[in-house]
């Protein structure tokens, strides 16, 4: 199975945009857009990087002290990223698990 595609196919693309599920898929049709998962993605992707973030900058601050614009320009894009890159993952993640346990709910 590919990364960030249809879970039937692996072929048509899981994305439109950023973080915008696709109606259907465009190689297989399966419908897929009534299948979104609310603020499950959300939830796991702020308990990951919120954690990972606040446990870096803890040890960046007691090794090195850096000023506080360091930790601005280093820990902010870190959370933009990593918050958009897990919902990704974390949509197609469970896309893909209701797909493979309700299969019959894509219809
Ligand atoms: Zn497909």
């Amino acid at each position: 199975m590919r990364l960030l595609r249809c879970p039937r196919c692996g072929e048509g693309k899981l994305y439109r945009g950023l973080l915008t599920i696709v109606d259907q898929c465009s190689a297989c049709g399966l419908a897929l857009k009534q299948h979104e998962q609310g603020d499950g993605p959300a939830f796991f992707g702020i308990l990951l990087i919120g954690a990972l973030a606040g446990i870096f900058a803890a040890i960046f601050e007691m090794k090195f002290a850096p000023p506080y614009w360091l930790h601005a320009a280093i820990w902010i894009p870190f959370i933009l990223i990593g918050s958009i890159a897990s919902l990704r993952l974390g949509k197609a993640a469970l896309i893909a698990a209701q797909y493979r346990l309700r299969g019959e709910d894509f219809k």
